[in-house]
């Protein structure tokens, strides 16, 4: 028996709880793996609360990545003992998700823990950590250099966003933060930002077209927050768009797009190819120190996961990034 983190429908409403199940009730899938730490990110605490209609069917194991290490496995390209990670691909969405002792899963959702990081490390960093990186590396791809100017991170201290500070400003780039806490100066100073922007400058509607400001942007926000980091880019900058924090609408004007250039480009972690994922990995392992990464995470057991869900929702965390130590190494 392994505990799991179960959650039910009654009539509409989500119901969460600590169980404890075992392997022979786990969905069908090539590869066990025995999960070590997992995360409670963001779509977790929607599917916790069921506050969005993230979970697709009910019983469901929430937790949309997940650590640790092989217990068994169908395909070759895995071998017990092998240290694994994963993230999305519906995991905690429509198939049993992360935070619970086993998952089993399908092998080409998974891969090798990447050199210089462990499972503990991999899930500090977590998918926002990992989605953090595959928006730094869209920008640079489309040409965002350190050098080119001002690069705004919205949502900064949330878990997208501060590890998207800490990438930007190890990289060289000047990191303009945007957060709505206060008491998150410091800590956003402490990882590289050069400057704050209180996020009520740019949360409020605004005009199709502003100042040019931004060589680049990472958003994970959305709503007038996108719309307006959009208004405010240079002359053939670029906005990655990886979240929806502040809203799911954009009400933004095709202005910066046909007046300056400027690229709106969509990031998805959950189905990004393999290839982008390890490349992204890999980049996280060479960028950042274990130090670097811990400070990003607080841990917590999985019996506190259910408990944290609303205040992370409702932005109360001190950190961006909820470790879940499903068990010890
Ligand atoms: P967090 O909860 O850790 O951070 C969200 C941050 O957004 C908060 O810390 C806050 O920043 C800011 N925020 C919250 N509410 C508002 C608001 N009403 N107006 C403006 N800003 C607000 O979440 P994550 O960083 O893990 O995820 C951020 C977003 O990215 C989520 O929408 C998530 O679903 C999405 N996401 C998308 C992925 C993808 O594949 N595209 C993958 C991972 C996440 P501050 O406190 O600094 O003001």
């Amino acid at each position: 028996m392994f505990p799991a983190l179960m959650l039910t429908q009654e009539g509409k409403a989500t119901h969460a709880a600590l169980a404890q199940i075992d392997a022979a009730q786990l969905p069908p899938g090539d590869v066990t793996v025995r999960v070590q730490y997992s995360t409670l990110n963001y779509k977790d605490a929607l599917a916790i609360t069921g506050r969005a209609p993230v979970v697709r069917s009910f019983p469901m194991v929430p937790g949309i990545d997940l650590a640790g290490v092989v217990e068994q496995s169908d395909d070759p390209a895995f071998a017990p003992g092998d240290a694994v990670l994963l993230n999305g691909w519906g995991v905690g969405e429509t198939h049993w998700g992360g935070l619970a002792g086993r998952a089993r899963v399908r092998a080409a959702w998974l891969q090798p823990v990447p050199r210089g990081l462990t499972p503990r490390l991999c899930m500090a960093l977590g998918t926002a950590g990992y989605t953090a990186m595959l928006c730094v590396r869209r920008l640079e791809a489309l040409g965002l250099a350190p050098g080119s100017g001002p690069v705004l991170v919205t949502g900064a201290n949330g878990g997208v966003g501060a590890t998207a500070v800490a990438l930007l400003a190890r990289r060289g780039y000047e990191v303009v933060a945007s957060t709505g806490r206060a008491d998150a100066h410091e800590r956003l100073l402490s990882l590289g930002a050069s400057r704050i922007v209180d996020r009520a400058e740019l949360g409020s509607p605004g005009k199709p077209l502003q100042k040019e400001t931004w060589a680049g942007v990472v958003d994970s926000v959305g709503s007038h927050t996108l719309a307006n980091a959009c208004a405010g880019t240079r002359y053939g900058g670029a906005v990655a768009a990886c979240g929806l924090a502040q809203g799911m609408d954009l009400p933004a004007t095709v202005a910066p797009f046909i007046l300056r250039g400027v690229t709106l480009a969509g990031v998805d972690s959950v189905y990004a190819p393999m290839p982008q994922r390890r490349a992204a990995w890999d980049d996280l392992a060479a960028s950042l120190p274990a130090e670097a990464i811990e400070a990003m995470a607080q841990e917590i057991p999985l019996a506190d996961a259910i408990g944290m869900a609303e205040p992370l929702l409702a932005g109360q965390l001190p950190h961006g990034r909820l470790l879940v130590r499903v068990q010890e190494a």
